[in-house]
């Protein structure tokens, strides 16, 4: 099948190493023949509202068509995070939080929340927000703990009446296997965990994303650029989601200057070996006639 949209795109104005320009991104797009792409730059937490400020000052100074949709993708954050920064307290220049405070080690307790709010979506016109989970919270002890600990962030962000497409699911869970967090080397990225996530929780998460009439994304490299175990993985997932009735976005979560064109056009066929078609894809938003 044609993929027709790419929903998840960073441009310089994100926070991470993400470098397109807004222009490059709609005329990259156009020669894919995309019919709708957005760009979804990230808002981890309150500190750095002025990065979705400017990617939409810049959104508005062009005249975009129809079809290019201005989006954001939030994180789960430990609800403590954004109270501390909601309080100012933080070192201004010293304990920059753009992350939150990730080397801050106190357990997980539960309560989590994203980096926005109703009045940030009106006052930036955001269409669609895209919920990740990036990294686990607190610092699980064992490999059960991190595919638990994700679980309970995929099942807020699934249910949170903001989020509109459930982002990558699982990713960066071989991070937290691995303990990467802490090593933040090669070393200590544990693929095999994957093959480890229980079957009933993601049965449930499918649920989940279905019940709350959210859109589950298909993201390129998550499922593409793995090991040779983790496309099969995650795409029976997939097809197990889309036989409950889940319904899909694409997302190539582009942060070069251009998007790699090969990823598409694999992603086409492996849509077609799993029995994608069109039906299964959804928009998070209502589009003009
Ligand atoms: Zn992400
Ligand atoms: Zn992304």
């Amino acid at each position: 099948m044609k993929i027709l949209q790419d929903l998840h795109i960073h441009s310089h104005h994100s926070c991470d190493s993400a470098c397109s320009t807004q222009q490059d991104i709609r005329k990259d797009r156009e020669a894919l023949g995309l019919r709708h792409y957005a760009v979804t730059d990230h808002l981890h937490t309150q500190y750095n509202i002025s990065d979705i400020e400017s990617s939409r000052h810049d959104f508005l100074g062009h005249n975009f068509p129809a079809g290019f949709h201005f989006g954001v993708e939030v994180t789960c954050m430990a609800t403590w995070e954004c109270e501390r920064i909601a309080a100012g307290d933080f070192i201004p220049k010293g304990d920059v939080p753009i992350y939150g405070f990730r080397d801050d080690e106190r357990p997980f307790d539960g309560r989590m929340c994203i980096g926005i709010d109703e009045n940030d979506i009106r006052k930036y016109g955001i269409e669609l927000v895209v919920g990740g989970v990036h990294w686990p919270q607190g610092f699980p002890s064992s490999r059960t703990d991190a595919i638990d600990n994700y679980f309970k962030q995929e099942m807020f962000l699934a249910a949170h009446p903001l989020v509109s497409v459930v982002a990558h699911p699982w990713d960066s869970l071989q991070h937290a296997a691995g303990d990467w967090f802490r090593h933040r080397d090669k070393a200590h990225i544990d693929w095999s965990v994957y093959k480890d996530i229980p079957r009933e929780m993601d049965d449930r998460l499918g649920e989940e994303i279905l019940k709350n009439g959210k859109l589950a994304e298909i993201n390129l490299p998550c499922v593409l650029k793995g090991p040779d175990y983790v496309r099969p993985l995650c795409m029976e997932r997939f097809r197990r989601w889309k036989e409950m009735g889940v319904k899909f976005t694409l997302g190539s979560d582009q942060h070069s200057a251009h998007p790699d064109v090969e990823l598409f056009s694999i992603m086409e066929k492996v849509l077609d070996d799993y029995g994608f078609t069109q039906d299964d894809f959804a928009l998070p938003f209502e589009v003009q006639a």
